[in-house]
């Protein structure tokens, strides 16, 4: 079975879920072809956005398998940048200083990759526990003195690892709580592990962000819940654990981090969003039913204003293999008619082909051979800053970039 379909809410089961946008079969985002794969049949599979009015969380209803979504070439090690490592130090630096920790104290990470974020803790003298069930990534942080469990997150781990007297004093999840099936799982286990002081520290893309921008191609298999704070609020509360404070943090197009603990009061700023939310009707079906009809008029303006410029006789590329853009393409109907190819830094992606669109990926260098494409989208949008300035001998020689996103242009100012 590659998928299944969930018939309850995966934060509280209300069995009536409503659907806010449906994008039809969908291709795996991490999966790109080989030239042989193109003559074998292409895993596709309904990707439905449905909103639980009992709790208010948006989530999918498609399950993806774990063993088909991170398949034996799922690239691990690739999405950890410079700045999100410097990202992670200074979180775990403010937290060892605003909860005083030191030799004695526990901190744990559940998704801890190769450890770049428990060295932090490490580096001073305090215990640390990763949790990661990619072996690759597992061995990389043992190496570096980070002791890790090669295992998935869960209550049963929970609550071996409390009956052997762990007790954290801090538990980080950075960008797990929207990729797991068994969120009471997860969340029941955060509360058993947790020291009775303990705060849990947790990071996911704020859905108010997703909608504002209308950054419907964050929208995957892989991520299966799109939080608000109301819906989180709920989720503790519902796990016994209070939603203590909330800050917004950029990454990922609009995040949020938050504070989880056993005990205590919500913050001021976690009233001030919850106030907002509630005014903007967050916890309502409507605010996420125009969301759908904007996403439908960002997908016609993208495809006729790509179409009138390959009508008129211009060649056009796409930058960046990512998983954005794979649902952008394949969601929006633009393939090989109105786009000549894409590129990508990564030598592992190029030779290879996009699922779905099937469009072919090049070194980033071909931008500058003739015919130079007039135009190039950009599907990493989040990345727009950095790859303007990689690609300033481009915009030198006359090309021009288009976001495709909050509103499909083509950005005027082509130096940086
Ligand atoms: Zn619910």
């Amino acid at each position: 079975m590659m998928y299944t379909t969930i018939q309850t809410c995966r934060g509280c089961g209300h069995d009536t879920l409503h659907e806010i946008l449906a994008f039809g079969n969908m291709p795996l985002v991490n999966g790109l072809l080989s030239e042989a794969q193109l003559s074998e049949p292409e895993p596709k599979v309904p990707l439905t956005v449905v909103f639980c009015p009992a709790c208010s969380l948006v989530q999918i209803r498609e399950t993806v398998a774990p063993e088909v979504l991170f398949n034996a070439e799922y690239p691990y090690f690739s999405s950890v940048s410079d700045a999100w490592v410097a990202h992670c130090r200074d979180n775990a630096l403010e937290l060892i200083e605003t909860r005083r920790l030191g030799p004695g104290s526990h901190v744990v990470e559940i998704a801890s990759n190769d450890g770049y974020l428990l060295k932090n803790y490490a580096e001073r003298g305090i215990a640390v526990l990763g949790i990661d069930p990619a072996s690759g990534p597992a061995s990389v942080a043992r190496n570096r003195g980070i002791p890790t469990r090669e295992e998935f997150f869960c209550r049963e781990l929970a609550q071996s690892l409390s009956a052997e007297g762990l007790r954290a004093d801090v538990i980080h999840g950075n960008n797990v709580l929207a990729h797991v099936a068994d969120l009471t799982g997860v969340v029941d286990g955060i509360r058993i592990l947790l020291a009775d002081d303990g705060v849990a520290v947790i990071e996911a893309p704020y859905v108010r962000d997703l909608i504002d921008h209308g950054e419907f191609d964050t929208v995957y298999h892989e991520h299966l819940c799109y939080f608000s704070v109301t819906a989180v609020a709920r989720l503790m509360a519902k796990h016994g654990l209070v939603l203590t404070d909330v800050r917004r943090i950029p990454t990922h197009g609009g995040s949020l981090r938050m504070y989880v603990q056993r005990t205590g009061r919500p913050s001021a700023a976690v009233e001030q969003l919850l106030g907002e939310e509630r005014e903007l009707g967050v916890d309502r079906v409507d605010f996420y039913e125009s969301f759908a009809a904007r996403v439908r008029a960002i997908q016609a303006d993208l495809r006729a204003l790509l179409g009138s410029l390959k009508a008129r006789g211009h060649r056009i590329a796409g930058y960046a293999v990512s998983a954005k853009g794979t649902i952008l393409l394949n969601s929006s109907g633009i393939d090989g008619q109105l786009l000549d190819y894409v590129v990508d830094l990564s030598p592992h992606k190029q030779g290879k082909i996009m699922p779905g669109v099937h469009l072919r990926v090049h070194d980033p260098g071909k931008l500058l051979q003739s015919p130079v494409p007039d135009y190039v989208l950009l599907l990493a949008w989040n990345f727009k800053d950095e790859i303007m300035r990689q690609q300033q001998e481009y915009l030198n020689r006359g090309g021009r970039f288009i976001v495709p996103i909050p509103a499909p242009r083509i950005l005027e100012d082509s130096t940086v």
